[in-house]
């Protein structure tokens, strides 16, 4: 019998989880696993989502702006889900319940583990309010980070953030070890880089500051912000680093199996594997 499991989002068209699960599937033997794009419109996500688990699947990944309302739908959730306020990896039980789990911010932890000299209890700046920028700094503070800042364009926003969650919330880029860009800045390519690091209140100048810049932003070439930091030799994580990482922990939960990491990264498009 074949098991399913499939990422669902509005827009969706773009993910590369189906490629990258497709490899973990090839690299582990598991022939009879399929993952698909599931494009689902806001309206429709919580009466399809429930209807998933009797159509054979066991599980999704739940991408913008979904996140949410995965959350809500779910009925228990881990901590990290539940303190962060989202679920990006739904599971549905043979006795009919689903459970919601969060992998963006150890995902986010696990990346940072690999990068060498990183200080024990670094300091972050985290770029953005929305849901991916909650992951990070719950994850960040989870995982011992001496301080976390938060900057967004809407400051009210960084302030709620940083209220909920025990960060401390900034009116403009302030340094730190780490920078960890949470906004969708750098996704459309109607801005010149300088533009772009300008809607985050930066300059490739300022971003040479940090050691490490992380992009959650994944598109073909680097993003404005990538690209700043390398020419200024900076050491990076792109964003298909983090979704393989995010990916890597879904693959774990459902098949109780170690994530073939170097297959999931090929299959992601990471081209230095
Ligand atoms: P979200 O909840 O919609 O939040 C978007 C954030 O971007 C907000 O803080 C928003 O600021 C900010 N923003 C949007 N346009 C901006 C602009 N022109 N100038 C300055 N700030 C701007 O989105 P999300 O779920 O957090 O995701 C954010 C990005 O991370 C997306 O591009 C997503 O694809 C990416 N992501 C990647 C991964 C991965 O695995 N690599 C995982 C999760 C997310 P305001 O509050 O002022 O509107």
């Amino acid at each position: 019998m074949s098991t399913r499991l499939g990422v669902v989002g509005w827009p969706v068209a773009h993910s590369r989880s189906p490629a990258m699960f497709a490899a973990a599937f090839a690299a582990c033997g598991l022939h009879s696993w399929s993952y698909q794009r599931l494009p689902l419109p806001p309206e429709l996500f919580e009466e399809t989502a429930r209807a998933l688990g009797a159509s054979g699947f066991l599980g999704v990944n739940v991408t913008i702006p979904h996140k949410h309302a995965a959350l809500v739908l779910a009925d228990r959730a881990s901590d990290a889900a539940r303190a962060i306020g989202a679920a990006n990896t739904l599971t549905f039980h043979p006795d009919g319940t689903i459970a919601a789990e969060n992998t963006d911010a150890p995902g986010l932890i696990a990346a940072l583990g690999r990068l060498t000299g990183m200080p024990a209890q670094p300091s972050a700046l985290v770029l953005g309010a929305g849901g991916s920028a909650r992951a990070a700094v719950w994850g960040l503070l989870d995982a011992g980070a001496a301080e976390v800042s938060v900057w967004n364009r809407t400051p009210q926003r960084a302030a709620v953030l940083a209220h909920e969650l025990g960060a401390r919330a900034v009116g403009e880029p302030v340094p730190a070890d780490l920078l960890v860009n949470c906004t969708s800045v750098g996704l459309q390519r109607s801005a010149t880089d300088a533009e772009a690091l300008n809607q985050l209140g930066l300059s490739a100048d300022h971003v040479g500051r940090y050691a490490y810049v992380i992009d959650l932003v994944y598109r073909d070439g680097l993003t404005p912000l990538l690209a700043a930091a390398r020419s200024r030799g900076v050491t990076t994580i792109d964003g298909l680093e983090i979704l393989v990482a995010q990916g890597a922990l879904s693959f774990q939960l459902w098949t109780g199996q170690p994530a073939p990491l170097a297959d999931m990264r090929r299959g992601a498009g990471i081209e230095d594997v």
